[in-house]
């Protein structure tokens, strides 16, 4: 499906975005990887993607809290690949802290990585999907891009951010060949969780499997996580034909979270 289509996914050495890469590359896509992490792991994921699915595999390290990077980093995707066709914004941080507490730098922190890179990204890769009239671009927001949760302003801030950035790059790019939409996972089972889950059996005292069940009970109906590999299915579909139609709208992947 996605044959000689150019794809970057930010924040793609892990967790989400590292299932959203793999499904691309599976149906098609050249990638490049962006993101943190052990250089040698790095070049094994790599190098494992391009021979298990026979792709064109980059990877740029461009830090995604510097706006001048994020836009180096299409650039340097478009030179060396020759095109640009699918840009999937996920790298992204979490903290928490109640209001009063929370470190300013944090706060900038989250809405630079989480909200402004989404913004420098699109702003550069729109010329090239233009002129090709074909580009999809996904935003991975969260569920807290539609409704809240105490002690995270920097987060929910960014995320319903996000969800209107791309609303208003849907209408931008309407009957141009460009879609934009936000994705809104709830909870998926990542180093980003696997940290919240440690704070919450660390602060009351209790085993991480009974801290994992609390976390699911309070907010996803399902009781499950949603995974990696769902979340790439979802970004697959808003690339394919069967989602030329949808842009500039929010698809939720939440276990019921936001139908409370
Ligand atoms: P993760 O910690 O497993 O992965 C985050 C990725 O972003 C990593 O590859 C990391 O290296 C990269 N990254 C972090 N800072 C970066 C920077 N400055 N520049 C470049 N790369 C950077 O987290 P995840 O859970 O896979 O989260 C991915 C996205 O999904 C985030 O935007 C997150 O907010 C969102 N999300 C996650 C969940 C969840 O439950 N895990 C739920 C909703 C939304």
């Amino acid at each position: 499906m996605l044959n000689d289509k150019v794809a970057i996914v930010t924040g793609s050495t892990s967790g989400i975005g590292l299932g959203i890469a793999k499904e691309l590359a599976r149906l098609g896509a050249d990638i490049m990887l962006n993101g943190f992490g052990d250089a040698g792991e790095i070049e094994t994921i790599r190098k494992d993607m391009e021979r298990e699915y026979s792709v064109r595999v980059g990877y740029d390290g461009a830090d995604m809290s510097k706006g001048d990077a994020v836009r180096g980093l299409i650039e340097t995707t478009i030179e060396k690949f020759g095109r640009l066709d699918i840009l999937v914004n996920n790298a992204g941080i979490q903290f928490t802290a109640p209001i009063e507490e929370f470190p300013p730098a944090k706060w900038h922190a989250i809405l630079d990585i989480n909200l402004s890179a989404a913004f420098h990204g699109i702003a550069a890769a729109l010329p090239q999907m233009k002129e090709q009239r074909w580009g999809r671009i996904v935003n991975i927001a969260s569920a807290h891009g539609l409704v809240a949760s105490t002690h995270k302003a920097a987060y929910v801030a960014a995320k319903h951010g996000l969800v209107g950035l791309t609303k208003v790059v849907g209408l931008e790019t309407a009957g141009s060949g460009v879609t934009c939409n936000a994705v809104c996972p709830g909870w998926v089972r990542t180093p980003l969780v696997e940290k919240q889950i440690s704070d919450i059996a660390a602060q009351r005292g209790i085993s991480q499997q009974q801290a994992t069940a609390e976390l699911l009970a309070e907010k996803q109906p399902s009781l499950n996580f949603a995974s990696p590999a769902q979340l790439g299915g979802t970004v697959a579909f808003l690339c394919s034909a069967a989602a030329d139609q949808i842009t500039g709208t929010a698809i939720s992947v939440d276990g019921g979270w936001t139908a409370q």
